[in-house]
């Protein structure tokens, strides 16, 4: 049993993150999406709301378990047996803080290899943050987002969350 650990905060879940579980299923027997409970980043969906969003989001996806973890994610892989840790990479400013990430979890734990995964170009510029802001804004990018997260993010919006 190949497993993979794909670990994120997922504020909200796009399509750009689902393209890459999408990916990694044809790799790996099981990929575990990981939703940071506590994440170093200020999010404005709850721990609750972004694991509900993606168990949503992946529901049609066989090899795909959605869990929460807190704490290192190689402690977290390890826990769950799985060999690798899945990261996407988008354009080159990710590269930077993604390859120190790598090394360092290599350090803490050489038997956990991380692989980096390329969205299909048509999803590899989305961010959760840039979606956000533009849809606070007015814009309609219902296409960047999985049906469930449009739908959160839209409901938060009405709900007259204001920044
Ligand atoms: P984190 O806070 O851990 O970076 P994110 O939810 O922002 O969590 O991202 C999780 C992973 O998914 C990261 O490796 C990120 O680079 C990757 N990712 C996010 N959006 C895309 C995308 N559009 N294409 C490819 N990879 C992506």
């Amino acid at each position: 049993m190949k497993r993979a650990v794909y670990p994120g905060t997922f504020d909200p879940i796009t399509l750009g993150h689902l393209d890459i579980i999408k990916r990694a299923t044809t790799i790996f027997d099981e990929v575990i999406v990981a939703v940071a409970k506590r994440p170093s980043k200020s999010v404005l969906f709850s721990f609750a709301e972004r694991l509900k969003i993606v168990e949503r989001a992946v529901k049609n996806l066989k090899k795909v378990k959605i869990e929460g973890f807190s704490g290192l994610v190689v402690e977290f892989a390890k826990k769950k047996k799985a060999s690798c840790i899945i990261r996407g990479l988008r354009l080159l400013s990710d590269f930077e803080y993604e390859f120190q990430m790598a090394l360092t979890n290599r350090k803490i734990a050489p038997q956990i290899e991380t692989i980096f995964l390329m969205a299909h170009q048509e999803y590899s510029y989305i961010s959760s943050s840039l979606v956000k802001e533009a849809v606070f804004l007015g814009a309609n990018l219902k296409e960047l987002l999985p049906k469930p997260a449009w739908v959160a993010l839209k409901r938060k919006i009405n709900e007259g969350f204001s920044r």
